[in-house]
């Protein structure tokens, strides 16, 4: 067939040629004296230019989409059956026929009706046998003439050909083939040779083609240009475009969408195009035309829902492709895909992400086998013996097999059969066919969907893990700060220890040296004997003081300390703690001032730890303060619901920056731990502990060399502050 479409399109070209070089070269003077005469006609110079090609601008561009569109989805279908065709070769011969056939068609198309519209302007003449027969019969050239006739005639019947056979093939292989095989009561599968019954259905759908053709020809044809007719076909084709792009660029796009444009899209087609063209044929009420279907305005064919100012062909066209494309995205929209379209879908918009760029292959499974005399068998039955067994052998041939002997066909072997029997029954049937005789279950698109979705579930697998792997090092991280923490914490414990141990040795040893000499020399006098004693007992006042500080920390940090709460009148223990360090004060010649309101303040607290409090102040301050010109003051304030006692010295001072770690266990900050005589470094903090029980605050105002002030707050007892002491004194118990 394509070496006759081929010496057909010969035949036409050479005839188009030679009316072509005639008429240039014969009747006129070449091509510029053609168009200098074509400017003349003021009927003609109009087609030179886009401003007036056919009613509109916007005719012209909608005409050029569905051309397009046209020239996409046929070609489409033009490839999908040249794939069918196996042999390399075969295919370039299509593609060399095609480009051929385009390249002549084009001339004639784009020239010689330019020259004919000129020759005859005026005249009334059917545009369509312009091309084909005036020209030459006018020169009185018979030669030409049945050259010209020659040619027309073998484009038509190449037209015919080409036509009828792709479209019977269409009917038989996707139309009456499946339905056939499904009517199970025929028993088709079990017929031996079938090849008579797809000839005489090919045969049967070719004369039903020509005459349907030839109906439309004889009833409705006659009032109509080819154009005009090939137009309309145009825009049946172009329906699909929604359907076929959306189904390539858009994963949303749905097989209800789809048939829901392309039903809509038809319906409008239909009633825009064929309908009234078969009303002008007379078939139906020219009625609907002028005042639309049922008699409503909005339902004029030429004129639908009011819209003017297009020509027939490019209103059809917007609305149908409007209302197609419409009905494609909002059902889509709407209407939930199933598993497999999902899937589909994702195949293929992302075609390229699935096979990186290789054709994919058919999916029949990796082992799908099936004994070559069974496929032998099959294909015979539709394909004929001489041809199934011209297929076996080439294919042998090529694979190097030889498959009268080789029991078993492999999954390629397979593939190779359903193709060539795919180009005689189609695709959807063969693939049927095959999977009845491969002893393989072919993949179904269930277990398809099923593997798909695996490899889903596997990404979202590595996507969790991903995101457990980030959760572990955030935690590795949280783990890592912790551990720093802990070991900063046994450091610190250690430090603690050392520290303690070594407060602890330091009076024991001063009090073992002492009753070692008191113990070796009986004869001492009594004066030094007195003298040791007395540092033996301040040494073991200070190893009591000190363990017992540390073990008041200890009960405070682990809140195990028994506070006494009660009603305590604080200028009483300030007094008190005045009196207690007395003797300390006129040793060191310290002036002292103190101001106290002379109402009693009250607040409620642990009376013993608040004398602790005042005493580890003062001392501290009777401390750091130079005999003879060393000053304490004390004062208490009562500011709102809170009393203020600050205890201020003209001492040596602290630095800013010890300021805040002097209220730290262990830190001393004048001299090495030990060195002050009665100092352990915990009395600031256990005296910040004491306040913050009470819910008070601490803090020091200081400067080296102008003294410090320590001061701090407590709620006082009238205030609602009595019961938060009274509760939280329960808690930390
Ligand atoms: P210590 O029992 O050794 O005095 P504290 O915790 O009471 O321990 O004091 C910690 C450090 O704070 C002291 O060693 C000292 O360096 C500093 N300090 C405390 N009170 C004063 C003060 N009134 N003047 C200057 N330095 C002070």
């Amino acid at each position: 067939m394509v070496a006759a479409i081929a010496f057909e399109s010969v035949v036409k070209l050479i005839a188009f040629l030679a009316v072509g070089l005639f008429v240039t070269y014969g009747m006129y003077d070449g091509f510029s004296d053609i168009f200098q005469r074509a400017a003349q006609h003021d009927d003609l110079q109009k087609l030179f230019g886009f401003s007036d090609v056919s009613g509109s601008q916007a005719d012209w561009i909608l005409l050029l989409i569905v051309s397009m569109m046209a020239i996409m989805f046929t070609a489409a279908s033009f490839r999908s059956r040249c794939r069918k065709c196996q042999r390399k070769t075969s295919r370039k011969s299509h593609l060399a026929v095609s480009a051929l056939y385009a390249g002549d068609q084009h001339f004639c198309a784009a020239d010689c009706p330019r020259r004919a519209l000129m020759h005859f302007a005026g005249q009334n003449v059917d545009a369509d046998t312009l091309v084909c027969s005036p020209f030459p019969m006018i020169a009185q050239q018979e030669w030409l003439t049945l050259l010209v006739f020659i040619g027309g005639l073998s484009a038509a019947t190449g037209m015919v050909i080409v036509e009828t056979i792709a479209l019977s093939t269409m009917i038989c292989n996707d139309l009456v083939m499946p339905l056939l095989l499904r009517l199970k009561f025929l028993r088709l599968t079990e017929r031996k040779d079938l090849t008579g019954l797809l000839l005489a259905i090919r045969r049967g759908s070719i004369i039903l083609v020509m005459l349907m053709g030839y109906f439309y020809f004889h009833f409705v044809g006659e009032f109509f240009s080819l154009v005009s007719i090939g137009l309309t076909s145009f825009v049946a084709v172009a329906q699909f475009a929604p359907a076929i792009l959306g189904g390539i660029f858009w994963k949303q796009g749905s097989r209800h969408g789809a048939m829901a444009g392309l039903i809509i899209g038809f319906a409008v087609w239909a009633f825009t195009l064929p309908f009234p063209s078969m009303v002008r044929a007379g078939l139906f009420s020219e009625t609907i035309i002028t005042q639309g279907l049922f008699g409503i305005e909005l339902l004029r064919p030429f004129h639908l829902f009011g819209l003017e100012g297009f020509g027939q062909i490019s209103h059809s066209v917007f609305w149908s492709l409007l209302l197609n494309t419409i009905g494609y995205v909002t059902v889509s929209l709407f209407s939930r895909q199933s598993g497999i379209e999902l899937n589909q879908a994702s195949l293929f918009v992302d075609i390229f992400k699935y096979t990186g760029g290789v054709e994919v292959s058919s999916i029949w499974r990796g082992t799908a086998s099936a004994s070559a005399r069974d496929l032998h068998d099959l294909l015979r039955r539709f394909l004929g013996k001489r041809r199934t067994d011209e297929v076996f052998t080439e294919y042998a041939e090529v694979h190097k097999i030889n498959w009268q002997k080789s029991i078993i066909a492999d999954t390629d072997f397979v593939n190779h059969t359903e193709q060539v029997l795919a180009g005689a029954v189609g695709s959807a049937t063969a693939r049927g066919l095959i999977g009845a005789v491969v002893k393989e279950e072919p993949l179904s698109l269930d277990e398809v969907v099923e593997i798909l979705n695996e490899t889903q579930q596997v990404l979202a697998h590595t996507r969790e893990l991903e995101e457990k792997s980030r959760e572990l090092e955030e935690l590795t991280g949280e783990l890592q700060a912790a551990n720093q923490r802990l070991q900063e914490l046994d450091r610190m414990k250690d430090d603690f220890v050392s520290t303690v141990t070594h407060e602890l040795r330091t009076p024991l040893t001063s009090v073992r040296a002492f009753s070692e000499i008191l113990y070796d020399n009986p004869e001492l006098d009594i004066n030094q004997r007195q003298h040791f004693l007395s540092i033996i007992i301040k040494e073991s006042e200070r190893l009591t003081r000190l363990i017992n500080q540390v073990l008041d920390l200890q009960k405070m940090e682990s809140h195990t300390l028994d506070w006494k709460i009660s009603q305590v009148d604080i200028s009483e223990v300030i007094r008190d703690a005045m009196a207690a360090t007395s003797q300390l004060l006129a040793e060191k010649r310290i002036k002292t001032a103190v101001d106290l309101p002379e109402k009693p303040a009250f607040i409620r607290g642990d009376r013993d730890r608040l004398m602790q409090v005042m005493l580890n102040l003062i001392s501290n301050a009777i401390k750091f303060c130079d005999s003879q010109t060393g000053k304490i003051n004390l004062r208490l304030q009562q500011i709102s619901d809170h009393v203020q006692i600050d205890v201020q010295d003209n001492g040596i001072g602290i630095r800013r920056e010890d300021q805040e770690i002097i209220f730290e266990k262990f830190h001393q900050v004048h001299g090495e731990v030990g060195s002050q005589p009665g100092g352990s470094g915990l009395g600031l903090a256990i005296t910040r502990r004491i306040i913050e029980f009470h819910q008070g605050k601490i803090w020091v105002k200081s400067a080296p060399g102008k003294g410090s002030t320590f001061s701090f707050t407590l709620s006082r007892a009238d205030q609602s502050a009595e019961t938060e002491v009274n509760q939280s004194a329960g808690d930390q118990k």
